[in-house]
Parts: structure tokens; C-alpha cells; sequence
């Protein structure tokens, strides 16, 4: 299908549809285009591009998966808990603890991971103690 932008003496602009630009000359030629508002003999094409509606036009384009952005950040978080996991000690339930004597001077220092409730948590930081939370749920090591 090709579209035309028909227009007549009268100044009218009408978009008509043509199975193909032969189809329009035939039906030019033979006088049988008049304009949809006047009705006057007198139409021809618009100077303008004709737009060709082809069925590549229809489909619309797969959207953007979004899947690649949380797969990279999957990623980052996966390597971020083996880091993790590699270079701390797991302390579970004596982070606060642990973390409190490391602050203190009370034990040596190292890395340490664990868990903590929210009021320790909050305790720690008002205390000064460096402690961050983790973007992930430590895995529990048995030993
Ligand atoms: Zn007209």
C-alpha cells in the first residue's frame, strides 16, 4: 500500500491509500480520483514523500530486556559475598560482640562478618565502631 497526499484546485489536502503507485496513475488517468470534499476532478498528488506501509513498519521492535542490568548486579553482589566470604571470618552471632573488642583494642583486628539486630547495629554505629551492613544474607558456616 502506498499513501498519497492528494490535493485538488480547491486547495484540499486528503491522505488516500493506493495499492501501489500504478494503481494510483490507473485511476488518475482514467479521471476516476476526485477530491473526498468538493468532489472536484481536478486532484493531484501533493508534493510530498509517499509513505510506504510495509509489514516490517507494523512490528513493533522488541523491547529492551531489563534482565541485563540485574544480571550485572547479580553478578557485582556475587563476587562482592566472595570477597567477602573469602577475606572475613565468619562470627554469626558475635559480630557485635567481636567487632565491640576489635573498636576497644580488646582483640586483633580482622575482617569479620556476622549478624547483628538492628538495636546492636544501631549501638555499634553510635558507638563509632566501623561496621557496615552487607547487601546479602551471610551464608551460616557450621564450623
Ligand atoms: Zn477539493
Amino acid at each position: 500500500m502506498i499513501q498519497y497526499a492528494l490535493i485538488c484546485d480547491e486547495g484540499h489536502q486528503v491522505d488516500s491509500w493506493f495499492q501501489s503507485a500504478s494503481a494510483f496513475q490507473t485511476l488518475s488517468d482514467a479521471g476516476h480520483l476526485s477530491c473526498a470534499v468538493c468532489g472536484s476532478a481536478e486532484v493531484r498528488k501533493a508534493v510530498m514523500a509517499p509513505r510506504v506501509a510495509t509489514r516490517q513498519a507494523e512490528t513493533s521492535q522488541t523491547p529492551r530486556s531489563l534482565s541485563k542490568t540485574s544480571t550485572e548486579e547479580e553478578k557485582a553482589l556475587q563476587a562482592l559475598r566472595k570477597h567477602v566470604e573469602q577475606n572475613a571470618d565468619y562470627v554469626g552471632r558475635e559480630f557485635a560482640a567481636e567487632a565491640r573488642a576489635m573498636y576497644l583494642g580488646a582483640a586483633p583486628d580482622r575482617a569479620i562478618y556476622g549478624e547483628v539486630n538492628r538495636a546492636d547495629a544501631k549501638a555499634l554505629i553510635e558507638d563509632g565502631v566501623p561496621v557496615a551492613p552487607l547487601p546479602f544474607v551471610p551464608n551460616r558456616k557450621t564450623n
